[in-house]
């Protein structure tokens, strides 16, 4: 079996088999990441993974394991967070009896 080098933080260069990794495979490239427990210190590493780290683990034989991310999370979002009072006008709006017709454009 291919011997995989990764690095520890705390005790460095360790040897890992392809089995001792976690390859997780996002929607996006930004969420791709890797992991191991350390052989020395028995400690959960994790990383990210750029397309060459991608490439190589599963050159190495890793099998990826798919991350799945809700497609609201991947939005790009603007304006400010909801806030109480939009809460609160939110309610009354529903409270109404107009906001079906409002909302199904009736
Ligand atoms: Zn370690």
């Amino acid at each position: 079996m291919t011997t995989i080098k990764a690095s520890c933080p705390g005790c460095g260069e360790v040897d890992l088999t392809a089995d001792d990794i976690l390859l997780r495979i996002g929607a996006t490239r930004s969420v791709n990441s890797y992991g191991f427990t350390c052989p020395d210190c028995t400690e959960f590493i994790e990383k990210p993974a750029d397309d060459r780290v991608v490439r190589l683990l599963l050159s190495g034989g890793v099998v990826p394991v798919p991350v799945h991310v809700p497609a609201e999370a991947l939005e790009i979002h603007s304006g400010p967070p909801i806030s109480h009072d939009d809460l609160l006008e939110f309610h009354e709006f529903l409270d109404g009896d107009t906001w079906f017709e409002e909302f199904s454009g009736r």
